[in-house]
């Protein structure tokens, strides 16, 4: 036994598959896990037969992998993953307790890291998706919340409420020993006081989301969604009172043994509000699917809900919020940390008129009549509100000097306000137009430096931007240019804008895999930031400034890249270049980019490039 070393054990790994036709394999390998490094070896701990290691410093995540289907290729049946720089490593322990041991004390070494995930994916990547969410690009940002303190395993409970298991409705499956979700009891009924309490009816079964307080905890029920006993018209009833753009339930249907999706969607054509009743149809193959949409079809009801929450695939828009007859489901806006990101408006007041844009007009105003911040009022139809301040959870954890700071929201009114930091400057295109012929190149330099150091934040954090370029950058008074908007193409409702063929489509600053197939990774936004450099050392020339969108996607295929800018170095414009390879494997990383481009700024400043 290594002395060092704080657990040694022979474990199972699976190969990463970097390659989507390769093969997957499972290998035995001696694990050690030490202060600094993770290594596997074949047969015994010496140099020789290391066959990989990982630095703890630059792993993100560790957690126990939800495996509902039970279907585990080797001899080991307990998984967890480790995640690190664009990686996941897959690891296969004997027992459940071998893989506490593992998580827990991976989890005690990683805790002081500074690049832990925000969100994660609960289930393996195979195949080429994620099963937890379907999402199709390996890098693409978790969809559940990561929490480094708290094992998502099943924990013995506390003695109050009692556990039990049922089966839920058919034809969803029976539960897994190996289920992650913690199921209580109700001992007695509890009325709802507050907009987002949860109310209790004695003997139901709850899911514990969240033990965030010794006395409250976040819970949903069972299936949220699953409405028993409900005909058309009072689910319709029900969906038009909660008015949630997708709010959905599932019922039985008018013909005994089946059941519809109904679902409701405020932008059904021309602003009109509309429903949905959708039948969930069977295969006829053996074993029986179900689907709603035939390419996709699946063993059980939750599963089909789970891929429709994530993709419309043919529904008139996202199962998004399920709606239940059994009184609210906590509203997306309550969450344990409520206080912390809602602002009180009556706490704001309202100075000069800043900008506008697509979602509305932005003011300079006051927080606590002393802070200076930005305040967006949200324009109505602009934005897919309730998604957002969901999503504002997430982005209010992102901090970073060189990221645009959210600093909270207003929801309880319309319109909703987004309160951020204020940028004296305001947006970097305009700034850079209208000091033309007046920047120093080490001037313009820094400026990239900035916005890679803020890129490289979100990358470590698998935070996608979907919307890098100068107009979403903004400028502080002391010159320091900061990422903003990051993240919020997400939310925008203006077809022209989403689609990648309507006009707003922000096609030059796109690669092919995004004007394509909409495939938005880190990677894509490298090659935005490619693209960004340009527009700085251009001081705020419009790329692409002749030619059409369906030109430049022409142009763009065919390998035609940006000129290499007069104020751009040799060295500088290959780093431009760097981000526009075709193939985004090929694209250096933010990590990377932010190494180039702090060897520049010292040359360039040192040799007076
Ligand atoms: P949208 O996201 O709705 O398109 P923007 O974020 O682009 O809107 O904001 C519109 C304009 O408002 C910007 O071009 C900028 O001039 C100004 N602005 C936005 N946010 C700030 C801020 N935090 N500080 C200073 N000015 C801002």
């Amino acid at each position: 036994m290594n002395l060092n070393s704080i657990l040694e054990e022979i474990l199972i790994k699976r190969s990463q598959q970097k390659k989507k036709t390769s093969p997957l394999n499972y290998k035995e390998r001696l694990f050690v896990l030490t202060k600094s490094m993770l290594t596997y070896y074949e047969g015994r701990a010496e140099k020789k037969y290391r066959k990989g290691f990982i630095d703890i410093s630059k792993i993100k995540c560790v957690e126990i992998v939800k495996n509902d289907d039970g279907i585990i290729p080797c001899q080991n049946k307990y998984p967890f993953q480790v995640v690190h720089d664009a990686n996941t490593l897959y690891i296969f322990a004997p027992s459940a307790q071998s893989r506490d041991r593992w998580v827990k004390k991976l989890k005690e070494e990683i805790k002081n890291n500074n690049n832990i995930m925000i969100k994660y994916h609960p289930k393996f990547w195979t195949d080429g998706s994620y099963q937890c969410c379907r999402q199709t690009e390996k890098l693409a940002p978790g969809c559940e919340k990561y929490n480094l303190f708290e094992s998502s395993i099943r924990k013995a409970l506390p003695p109050a409420p009692e556990t039990k298991k049922r089966r839920p409705p058919p034809p969803i499956p029976p539960e897994e020993e190996e289920n992650s979700e913690e199921i209580v009891v109700a001992m007695y009924d509890f009325q709802a006081t507050e907009a987002h309490d949860l109310r209790l009816e004695r003997g139901q079964e709850y899911i514990i989301l969240e033990k965030n307080d010794v006395h409250w905890w976040r819970a949903r029920d069972k299936y949220g969604w699953y409405c028993r006993n409900t005909n058309r018209s009072k689910a319709e009833q029900l969906l038009r009172t909660e008015d949630k753009e997708g709010g959905f339930m599932v019922r039985d249907s008018s013909q005994p043994g089946l059941y519809t999706v109904s679902l409701y969607t405020k932008f059904g054509g021309e602003g009109s509000s509309g429903f949905r009743h959708y039948h969930i149809k069977e295969t006829t193959t053996s074993p029986k699917k179900y689907y709603l949409a035939e390419k996709h079809a699946f063993g059980s009801i939750p599963e089909i809900i789970e891929y429709h929450k994530h993709n419309a695939a043919g529904l008139v828009t996202r199962l998004r919020y399920p709606v239940s007859t059994k009184g609210k489901n906590a509203p997306t806006t309550a969450g344990f940390s409520y206080e912390k990101w809602e602002i009180n408006p009556s706490e704001l007041t309202f100075m000069r008129e800043l900008g506008s844009g697509l979602f509305g007009v932005v003011r300079l105003g006051k927080w606590r009549a002393q802070y200076k911040v930005a305040i967006k009022a949200i324009r109505e139809g602009a934005m897919c509100e309730e998604d957002f301040i969901e999503e504002a959870k997430v982005m209010m954890k992102l901090t970073h000097p060189k990221l645009v700071q959210l600093y909270g929201v207003c929801t309880q009114q319309k319109p909703i306000y987004i309160v951020t930091e204020f940028m004296e400057r305001g947006c970097l295109l305009n700034f850079l137009r209208q000091r033309q012929g007046h920047f120093c190149r080490d001037v313009l330099l820094s400026m990239c430096q900035d916005v890679c150091e803020g890129m490289e934040y979100l990358e470590r954090n698998s935070f996608i931007h979907r919307d890098l370029a100068a107009r979403n950058c903004l400028v502080n008074e002391a010159g320091v240019v900061k990422v903003s908007d990051f993240g919020m193409a997400r939310y925008v409702l203006d077809d022209q804008y989403t689609s990648s063929s309507g006009a707003k489509f922000p096609v030059k600053w796109c690669p092919p895999e995004v004007f394509n197939y909409s495939r938005f990774s880190s990677k894509s936004d490298v090659w935005s930031f490619g693209v960004l450099m340009w527009e700085i050392f251009t001081e705020g020339r419009m790329p692409f400034e002749k030619n059409t969108n369906y030109e430049v996607v022409t142009m763009v295929t065919r390998g035609h890249r940006l000129y290499r800018p007069k104020l751009a170095s040799k060295y500088v414009y290959e780093v431009m270049l760097r981000c526009w390879q075709e193939k985004p494997e090929e694209r250096p990383s933010f990590e990377d980019l932010l190494r180039t481009i702090d060897e520049l700024v010292e040359c360039e400043e040192t040799f007076g490039r």
